[in-house]
């Protein structure tokens, strides 16, 4: 018998890869467990851990897969005049069953609502931003009308207390705040062609003029005292049932207000119907990513619209939103990293290359620890903004397991107004560099885009994420709005803030981190004081933010391990901290950030192999010896 002949692959035949499939997104992430323990009681952990254990699975599940896919498959398009040529009472966005099922499931989790949910004590900001890590990943982009919708909701409660019961506002808030199929997103219009960053240069106007048919102008959602006429270059929630938009007054100056995208009309024969509140949906545009979601121009024609908060006070009054949807950016940029991580990893599992299981070469071992240890420092830094935000609303959250929140009041508004700014920037950035390393990790089958395969579509997780760096504040505007917010601003923010991350220093117990923490601050802070010239210091925005944000990361990670002695959070604490590992990419001082000497033979040791499985795999290294190449096998 002579031996068989080797049979050619063929279309249906012969080698397939098979990743291991995705796990329960909650129960197999170590690091937001970590996160959620260190700023939650456990009480509150333990009543919330049934629902996020089940939106875990439901992440992954094959219905939400096929929503996600019927969102991206069948993209939004725009409808303004029926076959007979006449215009529709309002512009028809048509978008997908499967995009507003993803809403329904949001809204229903409480993706919104749970971070105005006081059954939920101080901490209800962390429980909701659990739900939003979860969910954003899988939500097809419905993710971005939650953060508007949420950032509408924070500046309703802000004035809901100084308004009639009967004013439109309570109900559009219990609207914005429902788990119910009648839930209410709100769009958020700020940027004009002439600036999304410098929203100085708007050219949409208000003018007071109260609808003459109601004595009480504000009786109505639709009634709003104020006529607005502009032109809003970028609308993502244009679906949304309510829009917060900024427009000059007379003055010159801009106020924020608030108004329907439709409102009902009752006709000649006296039948109401629902028509266009002045919105035209301009177009629909054409994106590098986030295809299932509607971002339009829209233009602008004596809208009605109510005024919120003090007139030609508009940026003050719409700030507190910004901090709401740059959480909800950066949560969403490390979930969607986590989510990329997760598929190169499957990927890696059921993968062999140059005779050896991809999981177990050494080099890609290091890869991925390296990909943890970016990604941990980065949840470091965005679960402590939430813990802050959380402690800012509420005045007071569970500090007994973490001693290093700042103090309620201007610390931590101080402390915030840095952490939204910093983190949204930096980790945004980090995660797209992150989730392109998982992108590659995945070989040829990483940059394909089968948009009706969204289970490792890790090409639509990475332009997905793409845009979380420029959005609600690109990296350069947040950098500059940094600066000038700590440093060059008249009041002591500088002081408050090194005040804080020295008490925070002086809480880290190993003395090899304490220590090179403490250096690197004091030249951090060092060079901040003496830099004279507000455009050197502006100039320089970048290295300082991205510094900055290594030193936070860093004191965070060197605390969290020290909460409990934990192995992989110690070595990854070790590495970022003292080994030059993991980081947050090239925009650093490097003479600050530390560069150790490495010997001369380098660093890779038995040792630090083993402890990249324990990091990337959380096991130890199997036995078998893998050397990275068939020809270096000893086997
Ligand atoms: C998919 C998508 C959806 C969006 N949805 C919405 C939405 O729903 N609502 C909305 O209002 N907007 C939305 N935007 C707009 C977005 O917020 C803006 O594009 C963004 O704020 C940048 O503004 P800009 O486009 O005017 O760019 P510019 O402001 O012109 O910025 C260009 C560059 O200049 C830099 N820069 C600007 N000012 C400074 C400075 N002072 N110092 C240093 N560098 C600076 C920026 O960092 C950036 O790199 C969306 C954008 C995208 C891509």
């Amino acid at each position: 018998m002579g031996s068989t002949a080797p049979k050619p692959a063929t279309a249906d035949t012969g080698h397939f890869t098979r990743p291991e499939p995705l796990e329960n997104t909650y129960a197999s992430d170590g690091s937001l467990q970590r996160q959620l323990s260190w700023y939650t009681p456990r009480e509150t952990l333990d009543h919330v851990q049934p629902h996020l254990t089940q939106l875990g699975a439901e992440a992954i599940s094959e219905q939400i897969r096929e929503w996600s896919a019927n969102a991206e498959t069948q993209k939004p398009y725009v409808k303004s005049y029926n076959v007979w040529g006449q215009r529709y009472d309002y512009d028809r966005l048509v978008t997908s069953e499967g995009w507003k099922q993803l809403g329904r499931w949001g809204a229903r989790n409480g993706v919104v609502s749970l971070g105005y949910d006081q059954t939920l004590g101080p901490e209800r900001r962390l429980i909701q931003h659990a739900v939003n890590y979860l969910y954003s990943p899988s939500s097809g982009l419905y993710s971005c009308p939650m953060s508007m919708t949420d950032g509408a909701a924070l500046v309703l409660t802000q004035h809901l207390k100084t308004l009639p019961t009967d004013h439109p506002f309570h109900a559009v808030f219990q609207k914005l705040v429902s788990r119910g199929e009648d839930f209410w997103t709100s769009g958020q219009w700020m940027t004009e062609r002439a600036g999304g960053s410098d929203v100085q240069n708007t050219e949409t106007y208000a003018t007071y003029s109260p609808a003459p048919h109601t004595s009480q102008a504000s009786s109505g959602l639709g009634e709003g005292d104020y006529l607005i006429n502009g032109f809003k270059f970028f609308s993502s929630a244009t679906d949304a049932h309510i829009a917060l938009l900024l427009a000059k007054t007379p003055s010159g100056k801009l106020s924020l207000f608030l108004a329907p995208l439709r409102k009902t009309v009752v006709g000649s024969d006296g039948t109401p119907r629902e028509v266009t509140n002045g919105v035209r949906i301009h177009r629909l545009k054409n994106k590098l990513g986030t295809k299932e979601l509607p971002t339009a121009e829209l233009e602008l024609r004596d809208m009605r619209a109510h005024l919120i908060g003090p007139l030609d006070q508009g940026i003050p009054t719409i700030a507190p939103l910004l901090n709401v949807t740059r959480a909800h950016t950066f949560i969403g940029s490390l979930a969607g990293w986590r989510r990329a991580i997760s598929m190169a990893k499957a990927f890696a599992k059921g993968r062999t290359t140059v005779g050896e299981p991809l999981w177990l070469i050494p080099m890609h071992l290091n890869l991925l620890a390296e990909m943890e240890i970016r990604h941990r420092g980065a949840m470091n830094l965005g679960w402590l903004s939430i813990a802050v935000m959380a402690l800012n609303e509420s005045g007071e959250v569970d500090g007994t397991s973490a001693p290093h929140l700042p103090r309620a009041g201007q610390e931590a508004t101080v402390v915030l107004r840095v952490l939204t700014a910093t983190g949204k920037a930096v980790i945004s950035k980090s995660a797209i560099a992150g989730i392109q390393e998982c992108q590659e990790a995945m070989g040829g089958v990483g940059y394909m885009d089968e948009s009706d395969e969204p289970e490792f579509n890790i090409a639509r997780v990475l332009r997905n994420t793409i845009v979380n760096a420029t959005w609600e504040g690109a990296t350069g505007v947040l950098a500059s709005e940094m600066i000038r917010f700590l440093v060059l601003s008249k009041k002591n923010n500088f002081a408050v803030f090194s005040g804080w991350v020295e008490r925070l220093l002086g809480l880290i117990k190993t003395r090899s981190l304490g220590q090179a923490l403490g250096g690197c601050w004091a030249a951090f802070a060092a060079r901040l004081s003496a830099a004279k010239e507000p455009r050197f210091l502006l100039a320089d925005g970048h290295r300082t933010m991205f510094t900055l944000s290594w030193i936070l990361s860093g004191i965070l990670l060197a605390l969290d391990a020290e909460r409990d002695g934990d192995g992989v959070a110690t070595e990854i604490a070790r590495r970022w901290v003292l080994m030059g590992e993991g980081g947050v990419g090239d925009m650093v001082w490097r003479d600050i950030v530390h560069r150790p000497q490495a010997p001369v033979e380098g660093l890779y040791t038995e040792e630090h192999l083993r402890w990249d499985c324990r990091i990337a795999w959380g096991m130890e290294l199997p036995a078998r010896e893998v050397v990275g190449h068939r020809s270096l096998s000893k086997l």
